[in-house]
């Protein structure tokens, strides 16, 4: 294993010691996140009793663990597929207070979630981004100039946004020249404003990783199947070994919370209670990737659409997606997709706002399709439905959270946990807001630029780009130390400069993110399949090969690995080939 201490072969500058230090607690808990530690995993889960078990692995979940952990509890959590797998990877991926609530006058969650923006920032600047966002302001469109300006600055009030990154309403020549594609005729104004941008799965796996440095007991592909009750009340759950190793176990826990996101009422339903009062009521969105020079923005574009909506249009490396719809729900929670209907309502949207890129189904290289767990209210259209969240308790004492937004989560596990510890007759304050998670240890963002540009500067002898140091520095922060001190330890046996570099990361995502097979590390710990598609072909052997080493695959769990990625890459780029209609 890499280890700072040791030297190197090579005569690698080391890193003040300010960058080095966070990761030494995660050496020390590296056993407790890696997927080669399951079994020992799996038994501490069934032999000890902890004061809270958290049912869900996405950023709601997670949240919710760190929130626990960090205020002394004893936390375990598991996760049916792998962590993120839900919703929380298939979001807009914005951090964002959501300026549209504001029309439905949903000011206590705009205030809060704008709040929160910043504060998410703040604990997490490897991963999140502060981004430009354009709103073009049209004839016909949602919003004149006058309530567009006014709805921005109420936007950048409540959230308490500094002084030099409020709001700035343009004339319609400025607004043509920040986005010359914008169409021009219907075009009045616009408003540039600040959001951020992230990648919610790496959002979730930080966090949690966070949970687990503070001592919490996390676990993948463990599906909860039953709960256990005595005197009627629940005292545990049943979870299913989905990896087959270690078949079915029991976790005991004094509260148990049901963070399912979409399987929220899935879970209530086996509570003795059932699904009792509120409920769910699931929207599908869908969003598709081109390639950047196919819709070339400036910038990150908010926009009307011709059915009263709005879209995102958001640059991203070599890329740019858009997004999203937002449809009632009632197919296979396992498996929403996009159909070729919703890519078409998408382009139609972008082609009628940029007219002159003219977009084609061919131009479409990804997609991704995700269920909002919002909860139910008569006569209200998905777009109606209030994104806020609810916690819902049954007799039997399981603690249901529903509704809300990744951009939330912080505020949505402080209510679960401070309810909890006053359960527990215990007054333990929140520590999240000011706890920097794993990677994130930076001042500012001039503090982690300079990072970069360090580890760019000395990884030359090993022939890392500096652009490929960019982005794994927006992957992994600090901890990309680690992955560097893996690849010089590597450099003996490795000679190709590719492979190492990639086997290093690899080697990261199995000891320290619980990796388990390809789709885990190409979909959710790197993104590469929505946003670095045609790298995948030329790097896939590469991973396998690492992986399977790594995992100590035989040949038919290898070739069952590669048969599964290849199922899910079908599913994001062949939706042309799904029913028309859902
Ligand atoms: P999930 O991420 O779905 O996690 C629930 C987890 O529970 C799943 O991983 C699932 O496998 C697991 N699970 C289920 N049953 C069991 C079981 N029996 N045992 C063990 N585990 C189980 N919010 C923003 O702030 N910004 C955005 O830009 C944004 N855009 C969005 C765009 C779309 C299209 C959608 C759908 C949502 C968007 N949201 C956004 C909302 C945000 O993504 C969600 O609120 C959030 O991800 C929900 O997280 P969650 O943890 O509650 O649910």
């Amino acid at each position: 294993m890499a280890d700072y201490k040791s030297c190197s072969i090579f005569n690698v500058v080391r890193l003040p010691s300010r960058y080095i230090n966070y990761y030494n607690p995660l050496i020390n808990t590296m056993n407790d996140f890696s997927a080669l530690n399951r079994t020992s995993l799996i038994q501490q889960l069934s032999q000890q009793k902890f004061d809270v078990l958290v049912i869900g692995g996405g950023i709601t979940g997670a949240g919710i663990a760190l929130d626990a952990a960090t205020r002394g509890l004893r936390v375990a959590l598991v996760e049916k597929l792998d962590f993120a797998w839900g919703t929380s990877s298939r979001s807009t991926k914005l951090i964002h207070g959501g300026l549209r609530y504001l029309k439905q006058f949903e000011v206590k969650l705009v205030r809060e979630v704008g709040i929160e923006r910043a504060v998410v920032y703040r604990n997490a600047r490897h991963i999140v981004t502060p981004e430009k966002m354009l709103l073009p302001i049209i004839d016909g469109g949602s919003l004149g100039k006058t309530l567009s300006s006014i709805g921005l600055w109420i936007y950048d009030y409540l959230a308490h946004v500094d002084k030099d990154e409020r709001r700035r309403m343009c004339d319609k020549t400025e607004t043509q020249q920040l986005e010359p594609l914008l169409r021009t005729d219907i075009l009045k104004a616009g408003g540039l404003y600040y959001e951020y941008r992230t990648d919610d799965a790496r959002l979730t796996i930080e966090t949690m990783k966070t949970a687990v440095a503070n001592g919490a007991t996390c676990l993948n592909y463990a599906e909860v199947t039953d709960f256990v009750l005595e005197n009627d009340k629940l005292v545990g759950v049943k979870v299913n070994d989905k990896l087959g190793t270690n078949g079915t176990f029991e976790i005991r826990a004094t509260y148990i919370v049901n963070a399912a996101g979409p399987w929220v009422d899935t879970l209530r339903n086996i509570d003795p209670e059932g699904v009792h009062g509120k409920r769910l009521h699931l929207t599908k969105g869908v969003h598709i990737v081109v390639p950047r020079e196919k819709l070339p923005l400036q910038q990150s574009v908010y926009f009307d659409t011709q059915d009263k909506r709005m879209c995102f249009a958001i640059p991203r490396f070599g890329v740019t997606y858009i997004g999203t719809t937002d449809t009632n729900y009632t197919g296979d929670t396992n498996r929403p997709v996009a159909t070729l209907n919703d890519v078409e309502y998408i382009l139609n949207a972008t082609n009628y706002m940029f007219p002159s890129v003219n977009l084609q189904v061919s131009d479409v290289i990804s997609t991704w399709a995700g269920l909002r767990p919002l909860i139910h209210q008569d006569g209200k259209s998905p777009s109606e439905l209030s994104r806020k969240d609810e916690i819902f308790i049954s007799d039997a004492g399981l603690i249901s959270i529903a509704g809300g937004k990744l951009t939330g989560y912080r505020k949505m596990a402080e209510r679960v946990v401070t309810l909890i510890c006053k359960k527990m007759n215990i007054n333990k304050p929140c520590l999240t807001v000011n706890l920097t998670l794993t990677g994130g240890e930076f001042d500012s963002q001039e503090d982690f630029d300079k990072f970069i540009n360090l580890r760019a500067g000395e990884v030359k002898d090993i022939n890392v780009s500096a652009q490929h140091i960019n982005l794994l520095a927006h992957r992994y922060g600090t901890n990309l130390n680690a992955i560097i001190e893996k690849a010089y330890d590597l450099a003996p046996t490795l000679k190709d400069p590719i492979e190492r570099i990639e086997a290093a990361e690899v080697w990261y995502a199995v000891h320290f993110e619980m990796v388990n097979n390809l789709c885990d590390y190409i979909v959710r710990r790197t993104g590469r399949l929505y946003f670095e598609r045609p790298s995948i072909e030329a790097l896939l052997p590469i991973w396998t090969k690492h992986l399977a080493a790594a995992l100590g695959w035989n040949d038919t769990q290898t070739a069952q690995a590669l048969a599964e990625f290849e199922r899910e890459y079908a599913e994001v780029v062949s939706f042309a080939q799904q029913p028309i209609t859902q």
